[in-house]
């Protein structure tokens, strides 16, 4: 499988090979600053799955956490993959920027405790208060 995606002013691109990872709805109060947004929708990837095909001297890079740098579009400022200083195999991807359907669907509701007061959980999905499973156990690449 083949995914594709871009951010908003089209600069930056990018081919995913390969099937993601566990999909999950983050609601930490990062990711919510982030994206302006109730959550951010991601899944984990291996970094060799990952291809920036056009405007990767484009991108942004903000240390959001000690080991956690947030990538995004200096242009357009749209989010994109995440990246761990102390798992340097690991990606976080958006599913927002995704131009086909990954083939799978979120399977849980992350960092709950974090939720946006006006946003209600009705997707009927498991709740957790932190990753469900180890951070380094998210990547799953069948091809
Ligand atoms: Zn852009
Ligand atoms: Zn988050």
């Amino acid at each position: 499988m083949k995914l594709t995606g871009r951010c908003l002013c089209e600069a930056i691109s990018y081919e995913i090979d390969g099937s993601l990872g566990p999909i999950f709805n983050c609601h930490c109060s990062k990711c919510r600053r982030w994206h302006g947004a109730a959550f951010r929708t991601r899944a984990s990837i291996t970094k060799s799955q990952l291809t920036w095909v056009t405007g990767e001297h484009l991108l942004s890079r903000f240390n959001s956490s000690d080991n956690v740098v947030k990538t995004f579009c200096s242009v357009c400022g749209s989010n994109l993959m995440s990246f761990y200083e102390n798992d340097p195999d690991l990606v976080g991807v958006p599913l927002g920027g995704l131009e086909q359907h990954p083939g799978s669907a979120p399977i849980a509701n992350i960092f709950v405790g974090s939720k946006a007061p006006w946003y209600e959980l009705t997707d009927g999905l498991p709740q957790y208060q932190e990753w469900p499973i180890s951070e380094s156990n998210v990547r799953e690449t069948k091809s």
